[in-house]
């Protein structure tokens, strides 16, 4: 947490006066809409004004919670959301550790004069005037709700915070399942459940919302996993001709990489996809124990994230990417 002398000299700039916005970071996720739009409630429920502004658009499955519909889109609103990001006094920093994480966001963040707070759970994070970071938290709205009660504001949580944070926390624990899912974890979904947020619903909403063609993808990646290095690696890929095929969506694809960890023995699992526009290769890295995606994809692929989830970026072809992955794991000895 911030120390009682950050917290109070934040506390002084959380003012209606003052100007205020909430990044986070690109391709935003549940945790990452989550994070932001409970904050913004947080600071309604004190008056204050915010706006989340996000690098490019997120998937539809998230556009239910509170306020999604008004989340500024700076790949549609540059020049509001450049504006925004260069007028702000306070800008908070959610659920990433660099301004690289940000896209074309990041340019403007770091020439931005407003005071950078950061409160984030990635490995690794660079320099902003307050730092809050803890990679032992499985989600960065977990940390929304520690700051709320550190500033001894736990009685302002309302159903807007709470189903905010509560489909944060949900997540980005792939439903309390992951590694740092803790009795904290659940004492504050107890409290979040308590102030109104529905776990049928926000699951229902967030969750059971396939549609046929994304199955039919996942029936594609799934016929075609290969596992290598003596079962213990499970490989997935898709091109961007079959993204087009099934007519893909942004988060259609979200969740395939787990199915490769589900497998028996396998203690990582790497997804591979083709950019539908651009030409480079997303990869999704998800693993067990001590196996660290966070230190491989820094080291070989432009990325990084957390220990056992993380990501990142090739130029190579999608074949290449695979090659060269395969070569990384027997370096490394995975
Ligand atoms: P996902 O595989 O779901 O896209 O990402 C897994 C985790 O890694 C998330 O916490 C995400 O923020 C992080 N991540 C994804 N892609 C990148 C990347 O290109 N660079 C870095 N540093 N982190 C990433
Ligand atoms: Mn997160």
């Amino acid at each position: 947490m911030f120390t009682p002398a950050e917290l109070l000299e934040i506390n002084t700039l959380l003012t209606p006066e003052n100007k205020i916005v909430i990044l986070t970071h690109y391709n935003p996720d549940g945790d990452a809409i989550g994070s932001s739009l409970g904050l913004k409630h947080y600071l309604r429920a004190r008056g204050i004004h915010a706006e989340v502004i996000v690098p490019n658009d997120f998937p539809k499955f998230l556009k239910w919670m509170p306020e999604s519909k008004k989340v500024i889109i700076a790949e549609y609103k540059r020049k509001l959301a450049f504006d925004m990001v260069a007028g702000a006094d306070v800008i908070f920093c959610l659920d990433f550790n660099s301004p690289s994480r940000i896209g074309l966001l990041g340019d403007w963040l770091v020439k931005a004069t407003g005071k950078k707070i950061l409160i984030d759970h990635h490995q690794q994070p660079e320099q902003f005037d307050f730092v809050y970071s803890d990679t032992v938290i499985p989600a960065t709205s977990q940390m929304i709700y520690h700051f709320i009660e550190a500033m001894d504001d736990e009685k302002l949580v309302n159903l807007d915070i709470a189903e905010c944070l509560y489909t944060g926390i949900m997540t980005d624990t792939g439903g309390f399942r992951f590694r740092s899912t803790s009795a904290t974890t659940h004492r504050i979904i107890a409290n979040l459940i308590e102030k109104g947020a529905d776990p049928a619903m926000i699951t229902s909403n967030t969750w059971d919302t396939n549609t046929v063609s994304r199955l039919h993808l996942l029936a594609l990646v799934l016929g075609r996993i290969e596992v290598v290095n003596e079962g213990r690696v499970a490989i997935l890929s898709l091109t961007r001709n079959e993204l087009k095929e099934f007519g893909f969506q942004k988060g259609d694809t979200e969740g395939f990489v787990n199915y490769g960890l589900s497998i028996a023995g396998v203690k990582m699992s790497a997804f591979f996809m083709e950019d539908l526009y651009e030409d480079f290769v997303k990869i999704s890295f998800r693993s067990k124990d001590d196996v660290d995606v966070n230190q491989f994809s820094r080291k070989y692929f432009n990325g990084g994230g957390h220990i056992n989830a993380a990501g990142g970026k090739s130029l190579d072809s999608l074949s290449g990417t695979i090659e060269v992955f395969k070569t990384r794991l027997i370096e490394e000895n995975l």
